[in-house]
């Protein structure tokens, strides 16, 4: 960035010497909030919140979800492409989902949550993290990177095991722990 910060001895502190760009303190700043982005309130797609839905939020997975990037992604696999948005000269933010589903709406809202600060994400049901008999969601959204309330990411590592589902009355039902 080239600026020379002019402080040489401890007497300085806290005077104005440093010349300090308002555009650098801003990237700064962002590159801090970057990390910590919270979860928008609710689901992108079907814009319920996660008691409404339970489960966790998923913010990506192989074939759904977004993410800020350094440069420009496009392409891959035909059947899910990935693309990206530009939202200034060196951040992207790079859409995954099945061809078609971006639409110019659902990129706008996306937009607005990332200029906001906050992170999109995707419930169980609209991540298609439910149960194959009875729809209700599955207790863990193995494969996915999931939000939590402060911001916090996590991998829920695919294993190659049936986590069950939430609902008692179903065969495939499993009790989880908190
Ligand atoms: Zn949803
Ligand atoms: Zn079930």
């Amino acid at each position: 960035m080239g600026n020379t910060l002019h402080i040489k001895r401890p007497s300085h502190i806290g005077k104005q010497f440093q010349n300090v760009y308002r555009e650098d303190i801003q990237a700064a700043k962002s590159k801090i909030l970057n990390k910590k982005r919270k979860p928008s309130c609710h689901c992108l797609l079907c814009e319920k919140t996660i008691d409404e839905i339970g489960g966790k939020r998923i913010v990506v997975q192989k074939t759904l979800g977004t993410f800020s990037s350094k440069s420009y992604l496009g392409g891959g696999d035909p059947d899910f492409p990935e693309l990206s948005i530009k939202m200034d000269d060196d951040n992207f933010i790079v859409l995954r989902g099945k061809k078609g589903m971006w639409t110019d709406e659902l990129i706008a809202k996306v937009k607005e949550i990332y200029s906001n600060q906050e992170r999109p994400w995707f419930c169980h049901k609209c991540a298609y993290k439910t149960c194959h008999i009875c729809g209700e969601i599955m207790n863990n959204p193995i494969g996915s990177d999931v939000i939590y309330d402060d911001g916090c990411i996590s991998h829920v590592a695919a294993l190659g095991y049936n986590p069950g589902c939430v609902n008692d009355s179903c065969e495939n039902y499993k009790k989880w722990g908190k």
